[in-house]
Formats: C-alpha cells, sequence, structure tokens
C-alpha cells in the first residue's frame, strides 16, 4: 500500500518523479504529492485523488530541482485530504517526508512533540516523523556531515510500527535519507543518479541494477555513490542485484488495461515458472531446496499461510500435497493465523505464498513461526522481496511484474509452483510413480490449453453484458472447484462491486439455498470427474428456483440445462485450477468493462498489502 518515489541526479526530478508515481499507482490512489529541493528551499506540491490531480498542477513544470521524494497515498491515518497528502514538513521547513506504514506510536510521539512546542497541520501518524528528526537535528550541537544522518537515526529509534520512508533536508541538497522496516523500498542504481521506489516494475525503464535495502537500515544517497548504515550508523557494503525483468512487461503494451493483458500473460508466465524444474524424464528439481528424504519424513504437518487470491492457490497446493506426499496440511489467513497461537514447532513446515513478497500479515506470520521453530519455505513473484529475506527457503513465480491490483497470473502461476512443490516432495518419497509421471506430463501440456482457454472469451463477454447489473452472484463447486469457485468470487467482488459468495455445492442446502430466487446468477466450476453428478443435481436445485447459470466445465454435461456452459480443456485434476478459473477472470473483467470501471485500480484497494 502506498507507492514511494525518489530521485538524486542531474535531470530535472519532477518528471521522473510523477513517472514513477504514475507506474505505482496501483498501490493507493488517495492523493499524490512530491517535494524536490530549489535553490536550496523544500518545495511541496500535492493534491487530493489521483496522480493526475498533481501533475496537473499550476507550476508543477516550472520546478527545476534535480533532488526530490515522491508519494501516492493509500490512507491508513486521516481522510484523503489535502492536507493528509504527503510528502509532510516539519515545522521549521528544514525536512519533508515521505513515508509508507503506521506509526503505532505516533500519539504518543505527538503528544511529545506538541509538549515542546511542535503543532501539527495533519490527522496523519506521518507528521511526527518530519518533527521527530527537527527535533533531533536541533538538539544535536555537531554541525559534520553526519548531523542530517544521526536526526533520522535518532528519530527512526523512537518509530514504533512500520516504514519506508525518504527524507530530504534542505541544509544537505545534496543528500536523500531513506529507511525502512517492514515495508517494501528498493534503490536503483545509475550513472551519475540513483532512484527510490516502493518496488522494481517502477523504475525498471531507468535501470535494472538495485540495493535491497533490510529492515532497519539507512541509506544516505548522493548522485555518484549510496553509502549504507545500520542503527548504529556502522557502515554496510552492500552489492547490487541485477533484475531480468525488462521494461515493457511492465507496460499495457497495446491492452485496454493491466489486467486484461495480464490475463493473456498466463501461458507464458505457467511456461517460465514450469522452467526446466523437470521434464518427462527428470526427477523434480529446485535449486534452491535441499530437502532429504529424511528431513521430509520429519514434518509432521505442513501449514500454508497465505492472504486473499493466494490463500486461494494455498487451498489447491493443501489438495496436491495432501493426495501426491500424504502429508497432513492446512491452509489458514495470515491475519488470523498470526493470532490464534498456532500448533507449530520444528516438525512443522510452514509455507507463505505472498506475490510481492511484502504482504504484512503473511511476514508477520512468517517471523513468529520462525520464532517457534518451524521450517519456513516462502514462495513470491518478487526476488529479493522481504518474505523470501526472511525465509529459509524460497522459491519463485515466474510471473512477470503484475501490476492491476486484481490478480490473475500471479493466481495461477502461484497454483502452478506450489503443485510442483507438491511433485518434488512426493517425489523424494518416493510416492506413487505413475500418478507423478502423468502429472508431470499434463503441465508440459498446460500452456497450450490455457492459450486455448483463452480463445472462449467471447461467449463470456456476451454473458457478461446480460449480467452485468445483478446486485448478487453465487459460485459453486465441489472439491478442487471449490477452491476455484472461492477465487471467482473474489475477482469479481473486487473489480466489479457486485456482492457474490462462493459455496461448496453439497452445503447449499443447509442455508444459502434460501438466496436463490428467480433469475438470480450461479456459476459453477464442474471440472472433477468424481464429483461431476452430484454437482449437477446440486445446480439442478437451483436451476428449479429459477437461477440463470453459467458453467464451467471440461466434463460432458447436457448443455441444454444451462444458460452458457463454457467448455475448456480436460487436464489432470491437480492443476484444473489453472485452466477454470480463467473463464472466471474474464467474466470478472468485461463485467466491470461494461460497468465503467477502473479495472486496474478498484476503489478501497490497492496492490501490495503492506499495513496490517
Ligand atoms: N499512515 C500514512 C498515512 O495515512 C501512510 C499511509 C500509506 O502507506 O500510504 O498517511
Amino acid at each position: 500500500m502506498c507507492g514511494i518515489v525518489g530521485y538524486i541526479g542531474n535531470q530535472k526530478a519532477s518528471p521522473i518523479l510523477i513517472n514513477g508515481l504514475i507506474r505505482l499507482e496501483y498501490r493507493g490512489y488517495d492523493s499524490a504529492g512530491i517535494s524536490t529541493i530549489e535553490k536550496n528551499e523544500l518545495s511541496i506540491m500535492k493534491d487530493k485523488g489521483r496522480v493526475k490531480n498533481l501533475y496537473q498542477l499550476e507550476g508543477i513544470d516550472d520546478l527545476t530541482g534535480t533532488i526530490g521524494i515522491a508519494h501516492t497515498r493509500w490512507a491508513t491515518h486521516g481522510k484523503p485530504a489535502k492536507e493528509n497528502s504527503h510528502p509532510h514538513l516539519d515545522n521549521s521547513k528544514t525536512f519533508s517526508v515521505v513515508h509508507n506504514g503506521i506509526i503505532e506510536n505516533y500519539n504518543e510521539l505527538r503528544k511529545f512533540l506538541t509538549e515542546h512546542g511542535y503543532t501539527f497541520y495533519s490527522q496523519t501518524d506521518t507528521e511526527v516523523i518530519p518533527n521527530l528528526v527537527h527535533y533531533y537535528y536541533n538538539k544535536d550541537e555537531n554541525s559534520d556531515s553526519l548531523k542530517f544522518l544521526r536526526a533520522v537515526k535518532n528519530a527512526c529509534t523512537d518509530l514504533k510500527g512500520s516504514y519506508a520512508i525518504e527524507i530530504l533536508c534542505k541544509d544537505y541538497p545534496d543528500n536523500m535519507i531513506v529507511t525502512r522496516k517492514d515495508s517494501p523500498l528498493v534503490i536503483g542504481k545509475g550513472e551519475n543518479e540513483n532512484y527510490i521506489s516502493s518496488d522494481i516494475p517502477a523504475i525498471l525503464s531507468f535501470t535494472r541494477n538495485f540495493y535491497l535495502l533490510d529492515d532497519l537500515e539507512l541509506a544516505v544517497l548522493e548522485r555518484t555513490q549510496v553509502s549504507f548504515y545500520n542503527l548504529d550508523l556502522k557502515p554496510i557494503s552492500k552489492d547490487t542485484k541485477t533484475i531480468e525483468w525488462n521494461a515493457t512487461s511492465a507496460e499495457k503494451d497495446g491492452y485496454e488495461d493491466f489486467m486484461l493483458k495480464e490475463i493473456y500473460e498466463q501461458p507464458t508466465a505457467i511456461r517460465e515458472t514450469i522452467g526446466a524444474k523437470f521434464n518427462e524424464a527428470s526427477k523434480c528439481e529446485f535449486d534452491e531446496l535441499n530437502f532429504t528424504k529424511d528431513s521430509l519424513s520429519n514434518i509432521s504437518k505442513i501449514y500454508i499461510v497465505a492472504c486473499g487470491t493466494a490463500m486461494h492457490a494455498g487451498l489447491v497446493g493443501k489438495n496436491a500435497i495432501e493426495k501426491l506426499c500424504k502429508i497432513t496440511t492446512e491452509v489458514d489467513v495470515a491475519s488470523e493465523f498470526r493470532y490464534r497461537n498456532p500448533l507449530v514447532d520444528s516438525h512443522t513446515l510452514c509455507i507463505f505464498i505472498s506475490q510481492s513478497g511484502e504482504t504484512a500479515d503473511t511476514i508477520a506470520a512468517l517471523k513468529l513461526c520462525k520464532e517457534k521453530g518451524a521450517k519456513t519455505l516462502a514462495i513470491s513473484n518478487v526476488i529479493g522481496s522481504s518474505i523470501t529475506r526472511e525465509a529459509d527457503y524460497s522459491i519463485y513465480t515466474h510471473a512477470g511484474p503484475e501490476i492491476a491490483v486484481a490478480s490473475t497470473k500471479a493466481y495461477t502461476s502461484q497454483v502452478m509452483l506450489i503443485v510442483i512443490l507438491a511433485i518434488y516432495f512426493a517425489e523424494i518419497l518416493e510416492m506413487d510413480t505413475d500418478l507423478l509421471n502423468t502429472l508431470k506430463k499434463d503441465i508440459m501440456e498446460l500452456p497450450a490449453k490455457i492459450e486455448e482457454t483463452l480463445k472462449l472469451s467471447e461467449n463470456i463477454l456476451d454473458f457478461s453484458k446480460k449480467t452485468y447489473q445483478e446486485k448478487d452472484i453465487f459460485f459453486l463447486g465441489r472439491g478442487i472447484d471449490e477452491t476455484v469457485a472461492k477465487e471467482g468470487s473474489l475477482k469479481l467482488k473486487e473489480i466489479s462491486y457486485i456482492h457474490s459468495e462462493s459455496y461448496p455445492a453439497g452445503e447449499l442446502k443447509h442455508g444459502p439455498i434460501a438466496l436463490i430466487e428467480n433469475d438470480i446468477t450461479v456459476v459453477s466450476i464442474i471440472t472433477d470427474p468424481n464429483l461431476v453428478e452430484k454437482t449437477v443435481s446440486n445446480i439442478q436445485e437451483v436451476i428449479t428456483r429459477g437461477a440463470k447459470t453459467l458453467i464451467i466445465t471440461n466434463q460432458n454435461l447436457d448443455e441444454n440445462m444451462f444458460d452458457l456452459t463454457i467448455r475448456i480443456p480436460e487436464t489432470n485434476p491437480f492443476i484444473s485450477p489453472i485452466l477454470s478459473i480463467i473463464p472466471l477472470q474474464l467474466f470478472s473483467y468485461y463485467i466491470s468493462k461494461e460497468k465503467g470501471l477502473d479495472v486496474d485500480k478498484p476503489r478501497n484497494l490497492a496492490k501490495s498489502v503492506t499495513v496490517e
């Protein structure tokens, strides 16, 4: 949540900052602002709403400063309003700050600073930061080159909560200081210029070389160098990492929306995620993992912990791990898991899934499991992201940057990777070879089948045109199809704002069927051959009560029964969600478009949920 950008170099900073904000806007769009140093004075320009309000502000083109910071906000403290927009200044206008995260003890700090004569002009938690930095700066009687850094460090020591911060000081017009704790921030290294961003794709068009800052580290950026320090102000040395993604992977590339582009990128995302992990004749290999039969036999239970769509990918993973490896696997929502004193010990393997690798709840759950002695494995799409740095093992989806708030290709890639992980475990445990070999063969055929599934979009578009004004839509399925019903329902809620529910089809008669009335839309996924008849009977029950039905299936059903049947290619039930979710992604997308909504930036949501 919230995007921050920074630039120091020899070019005009403001266009670079605004370009970065536009790319980060999916992280929050309550307000946008920039601060640059103009002739040794701090300048601030900001406004409520989208980045376009900012770049339309009078005078923005006159900014000539070559150092600056910028922010696009997802409000946590203080309503979306100009006075709460970042950057925030201290009372003396010496420091300007942008912040991503939550300062949990801001009330206490605000009281302390008020007692010391400071005045607050916003309702944000953030405004304590520039004033606290100023408080320490003022107290420091030295005036050496590290005075600015000392003040930031002292202020950070007092902060509780999460933060990624960029700070400018008008007395140090050639320095920018950044630091972080539990919120993302990367530093892009250029030629006589350096960049800051909340994530890599936003500045990929400027550089592919990045420094990754760890929690509680500080960086001082100058034009030609970046110096790193720990909280004791001891210098740290760091190397850059080169990122393989290319800049066009973060562009719309002719598509109307990022979400549509990302839906159509799924064949490639799956191909890349399968990568060279196996072929039909070889065992599954992960360069990053070194499990043995002994170490796996020692695991009595697996937890898969994640949030939102990633949690739904985890449900598919549970099915594969339990059936292929015979290890009990539980899936939990990170924000619940961490507060329920989970039964985790050294015989537990905890798997954490997060596209961005920065999801605050998931990171907190991971830290808890480590404290309890469990082995931890992270699944992320972003190399070097926080969960991958915390976990004992990390493996990666290769979906490329996902920009749309509603996840599509990251979900299918997560499903793919966790099924491959289950195969890897099952092979080490010497489980049923025939079953595994068939599954591997089916996985190799999957990208082509995704391409085939994407060709079904016309029919879905027609059905969406008939349904976009609905108030409630139900999603039903059994077994693996129920996990897809959950994800389909979430997608629809996220981008169309239509109320939707997902249920195990067999559970309907225990309550929810009371909600079925004439003309209501019911979507059902029917791919598991063992459950077809049972699910069809449940669908018959809703048809009897007047429901309109959309069926996603790879089985031979009597299509006359339903309003629309989307026939997807047949595949192995372990991986069928990768195909059956695609019509539902398109369904949500077309409904959202039909309603004229902003598909990529749905209201109240932001990608990469870095607050708890
Ligand atoms: N807590 C800060 C605010 O509400 C920062 C929120 C963000 O990360 O965008 O302004």
